[in-house]
């Protein structure tokens, strides 16, 4: 479990680190669409695992922590 999470947290810097120089320094989240900064960045699975997502990037975004709590608090299954 770690070691997944380390490797998802490389993954992490590397997608925060394209997209900003993509954009010029601009990382917008992948929930509200506001700058993320890097030590608020999480990724996001765009469909989550249990619906069958996977961990390629093509799956995967950057969103605020925050952002990222607030979508998995409104999930029915944890009310
Ligand atoms: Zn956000």
């Amino acid at each position: 479990m770690l070691v997944a999470m380390s490797k998802l947290g490389l993954t992490r810097d590397k997608m925060y680190k394209t997209v900003a120089r993509q954009l010029h320094g601009v990382v917008p989240c992948w929930m509200c669409g506001e700058h993320v900064a890097p030590a608020e960045a999480t990724l996001e699975h765009i469909q989550p695992l249990s619906e069958g997502g996977n961990s390629h990037v093509e799956n995967l975004a950057i969103s605020h922590d925050r952002c990222n709590n607030l979508r998995h608090a409104a999930l029915p299954a944890t009310q």
